[in-house]
């Protein structure tokens, strides 16, 4: 038997965790580097290189010590008809995946032929769902009953912590001696997680000082945040989008490849007959592909691609040639605050014209129609057997 043993200079064992230097500053970062150097017994040249003073990203992350590089390409123009979106863009897609741009690109190039991809925001709230105990049903009920008689009072606590957060609901849910109440709040053109979360924190206290309930905690998985979850897909989260494309039969033969009939067969067969004998959530070919790779270009908070990957993908023949639409309920995205804000992510942004205030709906309206574009192009490939191939291509 072979024992290999690596001695770094200084073992992680030996070393205290805790005297890590926790500050945000560029010697701080500077400190923690030679710590981490001299356990991985190495010194990492491109972690190290980066445009902007730890500073900037001190509300983004913790114990900074550099950046990943992820390639970032660009698909486009896509035509979007959208409510705020209106007009063709490029947009910034940050991967490591090969052909994944590429496939973007073509439903991009696609769909603008065809007139481009109209789409609209049709649901825009944030949800909360704190848990608490209570002492059975009866109390349950008082409570809700509470709640009704009482919103105005949610509403002033929402006040007191954020300027943009607004609650719109507040919907309970019993289970024996456990309660929830989903609360739903407007949250301006951030993604609003942490305003929700801020203001269902000041309504639980509310909630206990006013009725007993003990609060078990400010986030009772009802809420859905970063799971995959049926209350997500059915009322939605963040916001909910649909986009849709018509694309001549001409168009589907040169450009795809392929029919109508061929690709809304494709769609019937995979993304819905399939997804339902896998009862998956994502009646789709990749949501999360697009969404994955929008996220990390813009500063989006990427864990929250778990809800971007449920919808539904439709794909059927008309008269005017194939009828291609993506339902995305959750897709939990801004243009304020997160990660938007930092260097790379608000240039991303800014390529859409989508940066800071009064951008998230054009935003979103862009994001579903990249979805559609390479929902689009995926299923064709699928049809000629193009999906294995076009990796090998581009991939390796
Ligand atoms: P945020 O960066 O925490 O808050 C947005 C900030 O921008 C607020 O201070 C808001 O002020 C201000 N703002 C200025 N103009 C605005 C506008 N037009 N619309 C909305 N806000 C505006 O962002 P967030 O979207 O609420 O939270 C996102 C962050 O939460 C991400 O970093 C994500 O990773 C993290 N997150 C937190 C939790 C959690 O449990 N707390 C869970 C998941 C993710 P006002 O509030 O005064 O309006």
């Amino acid at each position: 038997m072979l024992i290999i043993s690596v001695k770094p200079s200084c073992s992680i064992e030996t070393m205290k965790i805790s005297s890590l230097p926790h500050g945000k500053t560029r010697k701080d970062a500077e400190e923690r580097r030679r710590i981490v150097e001299n356990a991985a017994g190495f010194t990492p040249e491109h972690l190290y290189r980066h445009s902007f003073e730890p500073e900037i990203a001190s509300h983004n992350i913790e114990n900074f010590i550099g950046v990943t590089q992820i390639p970032l390409g660009i698909a486009g123009p896509l035509k979007v008809r959208g409510k705020k979106a209106r007009g063709s863009f490029f947009v910034p897609l940050a991967t490591t995946e090969g052909a994944l741009v590429a496939t973007i690109n073509r439903g991009c190039s696609v769909i603008t032929e065809a007139g481009g991809a109209y789409a609209r925001v049709m649901k825009d709230e944030m949800t909360r769902a704190p848990v608490f105990r209570t002492e059975g049903l009866e109390h349950g009920l008082r409570i809700s009953r509470w709640i009704n008689d009482n919103f105005h009072l949610l509403a002033k606590e929402t006040g007191k912590v954020t300027r943009h957060g607004k609650i719109i609901s507040a919907v309970p849910y019993i289970c024996g001696r456990t309660m929830f109440i989903r609360l739903s709040f407007e949250t301006g053109d951030a993604m609003g997680m942490n305003i929700a979360t801020f203001a269902s924190q000041k309504i639980c206290e509310l909630i206990e000082r006013e009725t007993g309930a003990v609060t078990i905690s400010v986030s009772g998985n009802m809420c859905t945040d970063k799971k995959p979850s049926a209350i997500n897909y059915i009322l939605g989260r963040g916001k909910t989008v649909i986009a849709e494309a018509t694309i001549p039969e001409v168009l589907v033969k040169q450009r795809l490849h392929s029919s109508p009939a061929e690709i809304a067969e494709t769609a019937l067969r995979k993304n819905l007959i399939g997804s339902a004998m896998a009862l998956s959530m994502g009646y789709n070919s990749h949501f999360a592909n697009m969404a994955a790779a929008l996220f990390i270009a813009t500063g989006q908070d990427a864990a929250q691609v778990v809800e971007a990957s449920m919808g539904i993908s439709t794909a059927e023949t008309t008269d005017r040639g194939l009828y291609v639409s993506v339902r995305i309920p959750a897709l939990e995205l801004g243009t304020v605050g997160g990660g938007t804000a930092l260097p790379s992510q608000s240039e991303a942004l800014k390529l859409m014209g989508c940066s800071g205030t009064g951008k998230s709906v054009k935003f979103a309206e862009i994001a579903a129609s990249t979805i559609l574009a390479g929902e689009l192009s995926t299923m064709a490939a699928q049809v000629k057997g193009e999906l294995a191939l076009a990796h090998m291509k581009l991939a390796r």
